[in-house]
């Protein structure tokens, strides 16, 4: 499992590099933006599992950059920890209307921050070391096996993480370079038609029972994950 990937969204440099220091020895790969644009680019590229926000920046405020990205169905699944120097009720109260999954005050320790984040992620990621099952297929993401009807299925690692991902972002259609995104990372270099091997392969695996018919390929868009198909 490779590590969670932490963006920090805040325009103080001194700030900004004490949370990456922090963040990147506490075992995270951490990503970092001074502002929303930047924000918005990173949050496309290498779609972290979790965002820090400060509060106030200098082109759109981490407020209403969070409020955009919990309307945005490509985003809103990405958790957001709100930071600002306000500890006001209403402030915390807006916040969480915006969307924000939580809210730390600055000033505020490492170990309380890193509290807060593996919290978050433990919550906000239920499928996590869970089994996970569509019809007669069972995925358990905790020992990696993958049964159809009882019958034990093998799946290369690629497979595998397809699956897995197929299996968390049901009824969904990606484009071959969101696949890629995340479930390779962003930071890979790999052609789309990889994608379309991998694919095959998966459904080859998952055929023997029909279940082959659960990936759909959607002309000119991509792949979509879909019970519909069985
Ligand atoms: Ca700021």
């Amino acid at each position: 499992m490779s590590a969670r990937k932490i963006l920090v969204v805040e325009d103080e440099a001194a700030i900004r590099d004490m949370l990456v220091f922090n963040l990147g020895r506490a075992g995270y790969e951490v990503l970092s933006a001074g502002d929303a644009t930047e924000a918005r680019s990173a949050i496309a590229d290498r779609h972290p599992d979790v965002i820090l926000m400060d509060w106030m920046l200098p082109d759109v405020s981490g407020l209403e950059l969070t409020r955009q990205l919990k309307r945005d169905a490509g985003t809103r699944e990405i958790p957001v920890i709100m930071l600002t120097a306000r500890g006001q009720e209403d402030d915390r109260v807006a916040g969480l209307e915006g969307g924000a999954d939580d809210y730390v005050t600055k000033p505020f320790s490492s170990r309380e921050l890193n509290a807060r984040i593996r919290a978050l992620l433990r919550r906000t990621k239920p499928a996590e070391d869970a089994v996970m099952a569509v019809g007669g297929l069972s995925l358990d993401s905790a020992s990696h096996r993958v049964t159809i009807e009882g019958d034990e299925i093998q799946l290369g690692p690629t497979e595998y993480r397809l699956l897995l991902f197929f299996i968390q972002h049901a009824e969904r259609v990606y484009s071959r370079s969101q696949i890629l995104d995340r479930v390779w990372g962003g930071n890979v270099y790999v052609e789309e038609r990889t994608v379309d091997v991998h694919i095959r392969r998966l459904r080859k695996a998952l055929a023997a029972h029909g279940y082959d018919k659960l990936i759909q390929t959607v002309r000119g868009a991509g792949y979509r994950f879909s019970v519909s198909g069985l």
